[in-house]
């Protein structure tokens, strides 16, 4: 049992990093036996096996509402909000959710295949997304898990950003005793440390600040970022200054046009890495002109296939590949059964 225990944490290293997200979820069993026995009306032999089949969906298990029976908790010793069992009666399930992709396919693949496959220890669904999804996603997800009020976390959002960026440095050397991130007006590319400071070039500190304006934003009026709490208004302006929007080639100057195009850009460059990390532009997928031909030809079977304007950034569409760990639940659902059953 202890041998069991000592394998649970699964290894992600091979994974890019920012390329899977996290979610753990508790379920309280006390509960969704009442429910399959109560509201269902099974008989407990047989709510017991029921349960033991049970899988939430990937929106109970990744969502913060959370409804009866689960509910997330960072408490060691947390018990249920809705009956107040304890530990022995709570379980929990990881899911872990892999960007698909060129990057990580290979790796996701070699993943799973590792994986023990008795008794559905584990479950894989796939669910389609896009681009945009997934940075909202992605935003999201640090809003929720960084502490706003804590100013270390401009210094932690930064420092997610990059690993994200460019999954290939190792970034916690790079911020290891950084305590302040400061605009470079001597390097155009990368960063550089001096001391406690850590300076980035323009373009990356510029796309810092807007993602940190991104995560915060919804949290107050304007966001707050590395040059204070700044406006719309104020962040396009240092991202104009900074030379930004003219790298990334937006020309608009309505603010609300802008920030779209600027999310757009971020979006499409879901795999930042791909493109640095590819000198020759790896067969470009879906090149302009072999794809109008498609388009042409498959107009009428799929007509929802056709294209943008050519410069126009558009969402991509990406798969997401949901890991289920369900082996602290099997294992809890056994040992609740069989005090039950005693
Ligand atoms: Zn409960």
């Amino acid at each position: 049992m202890s041998g069991a225990k000592q394998q649970r944490e699964l290894d992600l290293s091979e994974f890019p990093r920012g390329s899977v997200t996290e979610f753990t979820t508790l379920v309280c069993l006390a509960c969704i036996f009442d429910i399959f026995t109560k509201q269902l009306g099974l008989a407990a032999r047989t709510a017991f096996s029921e349960i033991k089949r049970h899988t939430p969906t990937v929106e109970e298990l990744t969502s913060r509402q959370t409804m009866r029976p689960y509910f997330d908790s960072d408490e060691k010793s947390p018990h249920c909000p809705y009956c107040g069992s304890a530990k022995r009666w709570l379980a929990r399930f990881d899911t872990y959710c892999i960007e698909g992709g060129r990057t990580t396919d290979a790796a996701r693949r070699n993943f799973l295949k590792k994986l023990p496959t008795a008794a559905d220890q584990f479950l894989v669904i796939e669910k389609k997304s896009d681009s945009r999804a997934v940075l909202f996603e992605w935003l999201d997800s640090m809003g929720v898990n960084l502490d706003l009020n804590d100013p270390s976390w401009l210094l932690e959002v930064t420092r997610m950003y990059l690993e994200r960026r460019d999954p290939k440095t190792n970034w916690d050397e790079v911020f290891e005793g950084a305590t302040a991130v400061r605009r470079s007006s001597r390097i155009t590319e990368g960063w550089e440390r001096d001391g406690t400071r850590l300076f980035l070039a323009p373009r990356f500190y510029g796309e810092a600040i807007l993602i940190q304006y991104l995560v915060s934003r919804s949290h107050a009026h304007g966001g707050l970022t590395l040059e204070g709490r700044i406006t719309l208004i104020e962040l396009i302006r240092r991202l104009r200054y900074f030379g930004y929007l003219e790298h990334v080639g937006i020309t608009e100057r309505d603010p609300g046009e802008v920030i779209e195009k600027l999310i757009d850009h971020l979006a499409a460059k879901r795999e930042w890495y791909r493109v640095d990390v590819d000198k020759k532009p790896a067969k470009k997928k879906a090149g302009k002109k072999p794809a109008q031909k498609a388009a042409k030809k498959s107009a009428k079977k799929k007509p929802s296939s056709a294209r943008p304007e050519p410069d126009e950034i558009s969402a991509e569409a990406v798969k997401l590949h949901y890991l289920i760990d369900r082996r602290d639940f099997l294992e809890k659902v056994q040992s609740v059964y069989a005090s039950y059953a005693a």
